[in-house]
């Protein structure tokens, strides 16, 4: 059994669908997993942000136009009218559903119910398509199987056992296709596995099913070695191992959702990242093992805030840190980097959401700084097994950047270094020249 997980982009037209449905021929089981089409999310958050304001005539107002839109596709994709209709009532019952909100006051659970729209009809459409083009295949409702518990983590039990029991109804059947994203919480609505969550819906699926493999398919041809939005000449990389691969999703690089390499590790099922656009093109593979002692990637993240506490209390004292944490556990706030001396510890946030309260309770044990606006820079690759200089390599390279923290020994696959964002373009050239044009001609 594989996994193919298709983007927003690769589903955003009636054309491109159809270019999805050309990949997914030949006998071999699949369980394609689908997003909903490009755009289509973040107009529901819109429409949901307008009900929360009580806008109901603007929100009645978008949803007519991403009705529309949908009519359009729905035009486009089908060659029988018969189809044509089909795929009409369903829009209908779908945009009336939520029209059904503009009419009275607007809660959190029926935000969750309005977001999961755009998955279902993606693959509602997606499969009125298979059956006219006579393709066998079985549409299976996330919604049976894909479950979240009380601490929002996915309830993995569940998932394998349902997800089993679903497919076991279809014996005959090679090709099932089901939604990304959406999932029921521990009391049963509908919910979600937060934005961009897809890629996690197939490694769930995939761990769930114990897949011989996971596709992520974008349109890039798999992880670029640095932000190819901002450095020139960036290229795909061909191997890399789970740790690399989460580290590199965490830190920025926007192709593949942090949390889904997890399940693919826990089981051992690769991961190969393709593009749609391109399909022959290798893209990169995410496995147990990678090319040991060199330095695959560099990524970075924005919208980080840093944190300094400077207290006399540290100094030679235990359980400082300890209460220091736990703040941030209160506010269930993760720190990502952290850095200390004897009287001073920095720490990295990236919600800044609980900043204020957060910073008032750390007033209690010392001297408070926060910084916004600031990137945390991460260099990826195996460092232990280059014995010697690669942290070296990595600072010649910014040797003329203001660095605030520096973080290195954490794993042996990655050196972060925190900057501020206003010198993130220049340290992520840098780097390239550094590392990779240097890796290129040593090559
Ligand atoms: N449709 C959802 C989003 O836009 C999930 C996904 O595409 O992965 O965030
Ligand atoms: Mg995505």
């Amino acid at each position: 059994m594989k996994i193919l997980k298709f983007g927003g982009t690769s589903v955003g037209s009636a054309a491109r669908m159809k270019a999805v449905a050309a990949l997914i021929q030949g006998d071999e089981p699949k369980i394609v997993v689908l997003s909903a089409m490009s755009g289509t999310t973040n107009a529901l958050v819109q429409i949901s942000e307008l009900l929360y304001q009580h806008k109901n005539e603007e929100a009645k107002a978008q949803i007519d136009a991403l009705h529309h839109t949908y009519k359009q596709v729905a035009t486009d994709f089908y060659t029988s009218a018969e189809k044509q209709q089909q795929a009409n009532e369903l829009l209908n019952q779908h945009f009336d559903y939520l029209r059904a909100f503009t009419q009275d006051s607007f809660t959190t659970h029926e935000e969750r119910a309005v977001l999961a729209q755009g998955e279902l009809l993606s693959t509602a459409l997606f499969q009125f398509f298979l059956e006219e083009q006579g393709i066998n295949s079985v549409l299976l409702p996330a919604l049976n199987f894909m479950k979240i518990d009380e601490n929002e983590e996915p309830d993995t039990a569940y998932i394998a056992a349902n997800l089993k029991a679903e497919l076991a109804k279809y014996p005959e059947t090679k090709l099932f296709i089901t939604q990304g994203y959406i999932c029921r919480n521990a009391f049963g609505e509908v919910d979600n596995l937060k934005r961009g969550g897809s890629d996690y819906s197939a490694s769930l699926i995939g761990a769930a099913a114990d897949a011989d493999e996971i596709q992520i398919w974008t349109d890039i041809d798999g992880m670029h070695n640095n932000d190819p939005r901002i450095v020139k000449n960036t290229y795909p990389i061909a191997v890399l191992s789970f740790d690399e691969a989460a580290e590199l999703a965490y830190f920025g690089a926007k192709i593949l959702h942090p949390s889904s390499v997890q399940p693919a590790k826990q089981k051992n099922i690769p991961v190969r990242l393709l593009n749609t656009m391109q399909p022959e093109a290798k893209g990169t593979i995410i496995t147990a093992e990678s090319e040991g002692g060199k330095i695959k990637a560099v990524a970075a993240k924005d919208g980080i805030t840093a944190i300094k506490i400077k207290s006399g209390r540290m100094l030679l004292a235990y359980g400082f840190l300890r209460s220091v944490f736990e703040v941030f556990e209160r506010y269930k706030t993760p720190i990502d980097m952290i850095t200390t001396s004897e009287v001073a510890v920095s720490l990295t946030i990236d919600n800044a959401r609980f900043l204020n309260e957060i910073v008032h309770e750390l007033e209690a044990f010392g001297q408070v700084e926060a910084d916004q606006e600031q990137t945390i820079v991460c260099v990826v690759g195996d460092f232990m097994e280059e014995r010697s200089g690669a942290a070296l390599k990595v600072f010649e390279a910014l040797k003329d950047i203001p660095l605030r923290m520096i973080s290195y020994g954490g794993s042996k696959n990655n050196i972060s270094v925190l900057i501020n964002t206003p010198h993130k373009v220049d340290a992520l050239q840098k780097l390239n020249e550094g590392i990779f044009e240097h890796n290129a001609t040593n090559a």
